[in-house]
């Protein structure tokens, strides 16, 4: 039997990312991103994370692992890319620190559907603060 697009991208992230124990919530998680139409691949070390347009002009989520961070860190950052995405395409005069807060807001909303991830939700809180501040660091 060939495991569905959902199993084997749960597989992976767990593998990749280390995060063995929230095989289900990830697989929540992978079912609501790609039933929105979004794309997704985990990407190598020459990338960086981000959402960006595909080649048939729809939009993917490009993950990157990093070893040196947090294993969960790999979720907020999916959730964030994936808040990008609900936020639709970035119109002429957006501001990006908007954009940015608003995808969060995205993220933080999906944290809070899933039970597994509330304890860690402080742990979301300080990624986000952290992403922030360095955007308005760099005067964003
Ligand atoms: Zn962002």
């Amino acid at each position: 039997m060939v495991a569905d697009v959902y199993t084997k991208k749960t597989k992976e992230l767990c593998e990749k990312a280390k995060l063995y124990e929230f095989r289900s919530t990830i697989k929540k998680i992978f079912t609501e991103i790609l039933d929105s139409g979004c794309k997704y691949g985990i990407v190598d070390i020459a990338y960086r994370t981000a959402i960006e347009r595909s080649s048939d002009s729809g939009r993917i989520i490009r993950l990157k692992i990093e070893k040196n961070e947090p294993p969960i860190w790999a979720l907020w950052k999916l959730l964030h890319e994936y808040g990008h995405y609900q936020s639709g395409e970035k119109k002429p005069g957006d501001k990006t620190m908007d954009r940015e807060v608003l995808a969060w807001k995205y993220a933080e909303a999906d944290v809070k559907k899933y039970p597994d991830l509330i304890p860690y939700i402080k742990d979301f809180y300080n990624r986000r603060d952290y992403c922030l501040e360095s955007y308005r660091r760099n005067g964003y």
